[in-house]
Formats: C-alpha cells, sequence, structure tokens
C-alpha cells in the first residue's frame, strides 16, 4: 500500500488525521478506535462475569446453597443459613441491572465468630466452591498498614487477581475470606486512655477496601514502587468475609446480657440464656467492646456464629462430609488396590484422643496421620495385601509410639 493510501480500516481516518496508526498484518487500527475497542471489550467482559454469576446463582436459591454447604461441613447450622442468604443476596445485587429509581442493595459483608478449628474458613471456602468465584485467604495478624514491615492490606487484592488468573473482572466478583480479624483488635476500648493504634491502622485500611475502592495492586505481589506497572482493581463487588476467636469475647457478651436482664428482678440472667454457650449471642456492640472500630464492624452488617465441636460433631466430621477424613484415606488406598476399613472403635478412639486434647476438628487429620503413616509407607511397596483393616490395637499401638514427640497421645 502507498503511504498517502493508508487510512484505519476500522473508522477510515486518513493516517494524516491520526495520531497513532498501528499496522496489523493487512490493515491498520487508529488511536480513537483503539480506545473504543478497549471500552467494548471490558463491557463485554463485565457482562460475561455477570452472565456467568448468573448462571451459577441463578438457580440456586439460599436453600441450596446450604444444602451444598450441608455436603461438606457437618452442624452449624445458624452459620450456614445466615451465610446462605448474605452471599444469595450479595450476587443478586451484583447482578441486579440498576436503573435510575431502583433501590440500591447494600453489600452484606460477613463476621463469623467461633473458636478456632470449628469451620470457619470451611464455610467460606465452600461457598466459593459453590458458586465458582475466585477466593482466596488472608491472615490479619500479618497485616499492616502501607509502608510498615509485614504486608500491605491491599497485598490482599494481589493474591486475588492471582486466584482469578489475573481476570481482573472475575477477581472483581470474588470472595475474601480474612482470618483471625479479632488479632487487630484494638487493645483498649476507650482510645483516649492509652494510645494504641497498633491494629487501628489496619483496622481503616481494611475499612476502604470493604466499602469500595479502587486500588491499583502490583499483579506480581510485593511493595508498590513508582515504576510498576499496577492493575486497577474495584472492590465494590467483593464479598469480605472474616472469622474471629474472639477470645474473651464471652465475658463481654455476659457482661451485656446480665445489664439489660436487670430488669427482671426475681430471676437471675444466667436463667434466661444459655450459659453453654454465651457466643450465640454475639451482637455488633460486643465486637466494638472487643477493640473492632464502629466503622469496621457497620461495615460487616451480617454477624453470625459458631458453636464449639462437640465429640458428636466430630465423629460425623471423621466420616460424613463429602471428602471426610476416612474416605480420604480409603480413596488412597483404593488408588494402591488395597481395600481400607476402620473399626468403629478405632474412630471413636480417635475422636476421644482429639476432643481429649483439645486439637478440635484439625487435630483429627493430625492424628489420622500418626496412625496410618507406617501402613502409608510398607503397603504400597507390599503386593500380596489386598485388604487392610485398622483396629484399636493397631491405632492405640501407633499412637502410644509417637507419644511424647507428636501428639502427646498415653
Ligand atoms: P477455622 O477457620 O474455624 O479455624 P477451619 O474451617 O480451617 O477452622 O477448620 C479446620 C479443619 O477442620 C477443616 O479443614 C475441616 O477439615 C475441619 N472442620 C472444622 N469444622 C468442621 C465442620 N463443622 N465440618 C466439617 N469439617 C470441619
Amino acid at each position: 500500500m502507498e503511504e498517502e493510501n493508508i487510512k484505519c480500516s476500522f473508522c477510515g481516518r486518513d493516517k494524516r488525521d491520526a495520531q497513532v496508526l498501528i499496522a496489523g498484518i493487512s490493515g491498520h487500527i487508529c488511536e480513537n478506535c483503539i480506545v473504543q475497542a478497549r471500552a467494548i471489550v471490558e463491557e463485554e467482559l463485565d457482562e460475561q462475569i455477570t452472565q456467568k454469576l448468573q448462571i451459577n446463582i441463578g438457580s440456586l436459591k439460599p436453600a441450596d446453597i446450604k444444602r451444598h454447604l450441608d455436603e461438606y461441613v457437618i452442624g452449624q447450622d445458624q452459620a450456614k443459613k445466615v451465610l446462605s442468604v448474605a452471599v444469595y443476596n450479595h450476587y443478586k445485587r451484583i447482578t441486579q441491572k440498576l436503573e435510575d429509581d431502583d433501590v440500591e442493595i447494600e453489600k452484606s459483608n460477613i463476621i463469623m465468630v467461633g473458636e478456632t478449628g470449628t469451620g470457619k474458613t470451611l464455610i467460606a471456602k465452600t461457598i466459593a466452591k459453590i458458586l465458582n468465584v475466585p477466593f482466596c485467604i488472608a491472615d490479619a495478624t500479618v497485616l499492616t498498614e502501607a509502608g510498615y514491615v509485614g504486608e500491605d492490606v491491599e497485598s490482599i487484592l494481589t493474591r486475588l487477581l492471582q486466584a482469578a488468573d489475573y481476570d481482573t473482572a472475575a477477581a472483581e466478583s470474588g470472595i475474601i475470606f480474612i482470618d483471625e480479624i479479632d488479632k487487630i483488635a484494638r487493645k483498649n476500648d476507650n482510645p483516649s486512655i492509652t494510645r494504641d493504634v497498633s491494629g487501628e491502622g489496619v483496622q481503616q485500611a481494611l475499612l476502604k477496601l470493604s466499602e469500595g475502592a479502587i486500588v491499583g495492586v502490583p499483579p506480581q505481589g510485593g511493595r508498590k514502587h513508582p515504576e510498576q506497572k499496577l492493575v486497577q482493581i474495584d472492590t465494590k463487588n467483593i464479598l469480605f468475609i472474616c472469622g474471629g476467636a474472639f477470645d474473651g469475647i464471652n465475658k463481654m457478651i455476659a457482661r451485656r446480657l446480665n445489664t439489660s436482664a436487670i430488669g427482671y428482678k426475681s430471676k437471675k440472667a444466667a436463667e434466661f440464656f444459655d450459659q453453654e454457650n454465651i457466643l450465640q449471642y454475639v451482637a455488633p456492640q460486643d465486637l466494638r467492646a472487643y477493640g473492632l472500630i464502629p466503622e469496621l464492624v457497620g461495615r460487616f452488617p451480617v454477624l453470625t456464629h459458631l458453636n464449639p465441636l462437640d465429640k458428636s460433631a466430630l465423629r460425623r466430621i471423621l466420616t460424613e462430609p463429602k471428602n471426610a477424613l476416612v474416605k480420604q484415606y480409603v480413596k488412597l488406598f483404593e488408588m494402591e488396590n488395597i481395600e481400607l476399613s476402620f473399626d468403629k472403635k478405632v474412630l471413636d478412639y480417635i475422636v476421644d484422643k482429639a476432643f481429649e486434647f483439645q486439637l478440635g476438628a484439625r487435630g483429627l487429620r493430625s492424628i489420622c496421620e500418626v496412625m496410618m503413616n507406617d501402613a502409608m509407607f510398607d503397603l504400597p511397596s507390599d503386593k500380596d495385601v489386598k485388604t487392610f483393616k485398622v483396629d484399636l490395637d493397631y491405632a492405640k499401638n501407633k499412637l502410644v509410639k509417637s507419644s511424647g514427640n507428636k501428639l502427646k497421645v498415653a
């Protein structure tokens, strides 16, 4: 093509009128058309994400989400119900096509309060899996304000972006789970007495993210620096779920309950409330008393609790979930063509030990690993073994041998 005949193949603009004309194999494109094309691509990608969400959510009602959760998470009915509704509403909100006079639905970020190892992370992770949205976990204890040693709060977004395979639009509708949120609580309820700003800066940063902000994120992580290429992420549709054990919050809840029950002179508050599980009465003001700043508590309007796991819950966790531990070991042995089974007494024994040493559900796994390690080491090389039954003697023997070093099982 002769120099003077060169035109933008999209809008027909002459080379002389264009500031930039990029040549392809058999055509050209000018700067205006590039800008327009980019806008079209972004809109199309957003639309695809919305459609994908609509497909994933569309047919799922809160009861369906809960039913899926039931396959993986034992007990915790209240939390599962509250989360199913919150997540359902959240994604309804994202896929809502806003007309001018529409009621805008607000985001429903969530806080889960419950002892460690009761299933907080598991619930959040399972929900992300059900909805097929990007998901990442951040530990609040390592987060710091920008500029301090540690991880910037915004670095969480890098992780979400990575979980979304660098698909910005997908990341923008993902779920972030922040664990140990209680560890960034202000140490003192009254900031004027002693200045304790340790966690407060992090809370402020988190507040900004959870409210919705456009944040420049270094795609590979690390600190931001001037020459670095940043990806802009809008956090307004990212769902934040926080979890924490809030050690000692029981006392604050009890104090509040006692105060509010003072009117009933004849009976003590203790008679009104289930003293065994005070956590079920947790309210936003308790989180504030614990040291979360009011603005942050306000940004997380959905508050729910998880119950401590009793023996019967632990026993069910061992065998019932879709990927229950026992099922996993059976599968592993099946791959070696060995039929593995456990005596029922062994399962009770594992539960007893996990309970006795207050190892919770996480302890089940460590106990099983110690118990099964020798078998997993030896049996794959032994071609004659076709079945393997773990009985109580075997289990005790393996655990006692490891006593003192790993599990202190006697
Ligand atoms: P948390 O976040 O509350 O500290 P996790 O969700 O990480 O606890 O739980 C740790 C592990 O314990 C999970 O991976 C899971 O295997 C098991 N677990 C805990 N609670 C439950 C539960 N309610 N149902 C099934 N498994 C559970």
